[in-house]
């Protein structure tokens, strides 16, 4: 008997030794025809007869639990070789496939950019609703009703409301909110009605810098957009006014730069003038602080509105507006 429980001993500790990748092996010693299992089957004869009974059944008993432990083993070892198949199958040591990232938007990485300047410039940022009324987008901004300045514009509307044509829109709305002094970026999407084209969309992105206080001038303006202009492009950058007309602004202006790209001497983007046109500026109309509630003659300001993709296009070298909104993924993973 205990050579039985000595085989069996034996049997459990071979187990974990051989483990599953000899599992072969372990099979050859105990249940092939030179194994012990055999060994002590030929050993019954010899046994006295009343104990052949006994040592048979419990023989087998060993016998059978060792057949069913190597073939547990045989089958997790074969399960691991398919597996190491399925694994050379497929090359190891190729690069993997890399699924697809997304990336910011190039006109809100410009975006972006240009807030960042204003925030360290001091700005606060103010929003006001895309649907607005005939009041904040014209009569406030001193385009009285059926005056012909509102022909400049067309307009898309909804019901008696406006789908609002310029960031400027939220100027009267920030006095209103804020009061004096104010020094607020003011940002959104606008809408006008355009056929589309390379140079115009019925949508765009703009943003309104509207700086109010007391003795604010055109020298503020100046040095605002000088400041900004250079951080936005990297380099210095050299700003020229033009007279314009804006009826919430007086005297009004168009700014343009010196061309960023050729310096001045003329090139394609600035069409051989050496000066890009970038935005328009001026001194905030007294009516509408007026209306925002601001006594003109102790406060004064200055506003302007950049073109968010002008800027991205001017920037990235862009000729085309309506790859900005058009979500050709060649392009917009290309910057
Ligand atoms: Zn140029």
């Amino acid at each position: 008997m205990n050579e039985l429980e000595e085989v069996a001993r034996q049997f459990e500790a071979d187990l974990l030794e051989f483990g599953a990748a000899r599992a072969e092996e372990l099979r050859i010693k105990y249940l092939s025809k030179k194994g012990i299992i055999s060994k002590l089957i030929e050993k019954i004869p010899t046994l006295p007869p009343d104990q052949r009974r006994d040592f048979g059944k419990r023989l087998n008993e060993l016998k059978s639990r060792i057949e069913a432990s190597i073939k547990q083993l045989a089958e997790a070892q074969s399960d691991r070789v398919s597996f190491e198949v399925k694994l050379l199958d497929n090359d190891l040591t190729l690069e993997g496939k890399r699924p697809p990232v997304g990336n910011k938007h190039v006109l809100f990485k410009a975006r972006d950019e240009l807030f960042e300047i204003f925030k360290h410039m001091g700005f606060s940022f103010f929003d006001g609703p895309e649907l607005e009324t005939d009041f904040y987008n014209f009569e406030a901004l001193n385009f009285p009703p059926y005056h012909p300045a509102r022909d400049m514009q067309d307009t898309l509307m909804v019901g008696d409301m406006v789908l609002r044509t310029h960031s400027s829109a939220m100027q009267v709305r920030a006095l209103q909110a804020l009061g004096v002094p104010l020094k607020a970026i003011l940002p959104g999407r606008v809408y006008r009605r355009e056929e589309v084209s390379a140079r115009k969309y019925p949508v765009f992105y703009q943003f309104d810098a509207l700086v109010v206080g007391e003795g604010i001038g055109v020298g503020h303006l100046k040095w605002t957009l000088e400041t900004f202009l250079s951080a936005f492009f990297k380099k210095k950058v050299e700003v020229r006014f033009r007279p314009s007309y804006f009826p919430f602004v007086e005297p009004g202006n168009e700014v343009d730069v010196r061309c960023v790209f050729c310096g001045g001497k003329g090139c394609n983007v600035c069409g051989g003038t050496g000066w890009l046109e970038i935005l328009g500026a001026g001194l905030v109309h007294p009516k509408v602080l007026e209306y925002g509630g601001v006594d003109p003659k102790r406060f004064s300001g200055f506003a302007f509105g950049v073109g968010v993709d002008r800027m991205t296009m001017l920037k990235y070298g862009i000729n085309d507006i309506r790859l900005l909104y058009e979500g050709d993924v060649r392009f917009l993973s290309s910057l």
